[in-house]
């Protein structure tokens, strides 16, 4: 196997080996459901499916657990101004953001693990630091004292060794001894859930959440923990230094982190109002399909820039791959096949997977495909491609869709944008230069079946909606 990924906690290309051959456990944060996911949120898990397919690639087999955080400040003060439980108002969003990974073609994690369901657990594990001294009480709450675990920072690469332990710093989290110290366990408050527990009554912070319900599937080693880069710190290290003082393991062998999505150069985020939901864009008329590949074509440790430029271009990229699945089945060959197009698919293949083994270089692999399509539609033109190379390609098409999976039109794609009308229509006036009026009369068939009617008029191509 000669998978690698980059490890954020040995700032290195590492060769993966899980730790029992052939199977993986590996940990991802989930989405906190305080309300719709945004598509910087989806970058992510469009990150962690990408991941999951090339473990699968590469003949592993995963157990894989995602967290929801369904109890935290924001879901609280927004199920209080309306009214609503906890689980009344969680399960609105749990219900969105598992219908839009389903829409998006994410694969699901072996398990989906609700916080508000391991409240006991973390009150045990919060129990046993307490008894080998890792914590201190504070006006209700307990806090992990930092001071009693060396090597907190290894994986951020922050240096705290100047920070005097115990030091009071001027922060304004003013129960914490040290600026660092995180919550474990929050006091509870008038008005807002709260559990009784051995450890007292109150609720768990996010930290804990993961650690417990990470170690509680998988076991105390991890082989995988992956979430975009924002949670490296404090989240992250936060998870390692409760996790391996409560079970004297290294937490998690690697360690990788996904890039933003940005708008103009900034974090997609709620805060600074810059984003869009599934909902959005699918009311633009774009689908999830363009979606989904412009989310996966740009390698997952760079930072991505959205745009609707960007989405049509995504568009048009795959329209063309099918396009070029349609031609396959419908074009008339000659017998025989070109050798230099057998070669080429199976050379496409190999980098196709390189590629992707070479820490998910997703826009590598999509140029090995893009490559081979060009040169084969060439052929086709010229008549060269025989019915002998039509095998080679269906299965490196079929690779390729393995992986990124948007070659397959969504049911619910019924709206249509401007701008797909206008890559339909420029892809009919080149099939019918190309003399393939089937495909040109496909392209019309399915844009009338989205509500379009096409005019030929002397003066070019005309279209209304019905
Ligand atoms: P949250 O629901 O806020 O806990 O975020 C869920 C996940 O989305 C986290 O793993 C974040 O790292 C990730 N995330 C948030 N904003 C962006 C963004 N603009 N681009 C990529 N990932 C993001
Ligand atoms: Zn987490």
């Amino acid at each position: 196997m000669a998978l690698r990924f980059y490890n954020t906690l040995t700032q290195q290309v590492q060769l993966f080996t899980p730790i029992e051959p052939g199977s993986v456990r590996m940990y991802t944060c989930g989405p906190t459901v305080y309300d719709y996911a945004h598509i910087g949120n989806f970058r992510t898990f469009v990150f962690y499916d990408l991941l999951r397919r090339v473990l699968h690639l590469n003949g592993l087999k995963l157990d894989h657990v995602m967290n929801i955080t369904d109890v935290e400040d924001k879901i609280i003060r927004n199920a209080v101004a309306q009214g609503k439980s906890l689980q009344e108002y969680t399960d609105t969003y749990t219900k969105a953001f598992l219908d839009d990974c389903a829409t998006l073609r994410l694969e699901r994690p072996e398990r989906i693990a609700r916080a508000t369901e391991h409240i006991p657990e973390m009150a045990a594990a919060i129990a046993k630091l307490e008894r080998t001294g890792h914590t201190y009480r504070s006006d209700g709450s307990i806090y992990f004292k930092i001071s009693t675990f060396p090597s907190y920072g290894k994986l951020s690469h922050n240096d705290f060794s100047g920070m005097v332990s115990g030091a009071r710093v001027d922060v304004d989290t003013y129960e914490k001894d040290d600026a660092r110290d995180f919550a474990l366990w929050k006091a509870p408050k008038p008005g807002e859930p709260s559990w009784t527990t051995e450890i007292g009554e109150g609720r768990p912070g996010w930290h804990i959440e993961c650690s417990v319900m990470a170690i509680e599937f998988l076991g105390g080693t991890l082989d995988i923990h992956a979430g975009g880069v924002d949670l490296i710190f404090p989240h992250h290290e936060n998870e390692i230094a409760q996790s391996e003082a409560l079970t004297s393991q290294p937490f998690a062998y690697y360690w990788l982190h996904s890039e933003f999505l940005l708008v103009d150069g900034q974090k997609m985020s709620k805060s600074l109002g810059n984003f869009y939901t599934l909902r959005d864009i699918f009311d633009r008329g774009y689908s999830a399909e363009s979606v989904r590949y412009l989310l996966a074509s740009v390698p997952y440790r760079k930072g991505l820039n959205f745009t609707f430029e960007g989405l049509k271009s995504a568009t048009t990229a795959i329209e063309r791959l099918r396009n070029f699945s349609f031609r396959l089945g419908s074009a008339k060959l000659s017998e025989g096949r070109s050798e230099a197009i057998e070669e080429h698919a199976v050379r496409a293949q190999t980098e196709f997977r390189a590629a992707l083994d070479d820490d998910l270089n997703t826009a590598e692999a999509l140029a090995a495909v893009f490559e081979f399509v060009r040169e084969a539609n060439t052929a086709l033109d010229a008549g060269t491609f025989g019915a002998g190379n039509v095998v080679s390609a269906t299965a490196l098409l079929a690779k390729f869709d393995s992986f990124f999976e948007v070659l397959r039109p969504s049911a619910h794609a019924d709206q249509i944008s401007d701008a797909e009308v206008d890559v339909l229509i420029e892809e009919r006036t080149t099939a019918k230069k190309a003399r393939n009026f089937a495909r040109a009369d496909q392209v019309r068939a399915e844009l009338l079946e989205k509500g379009v009617v096409l005019e030929d008029t002397k003066d070019g191509i005309r279209w209304k909606r019905k």
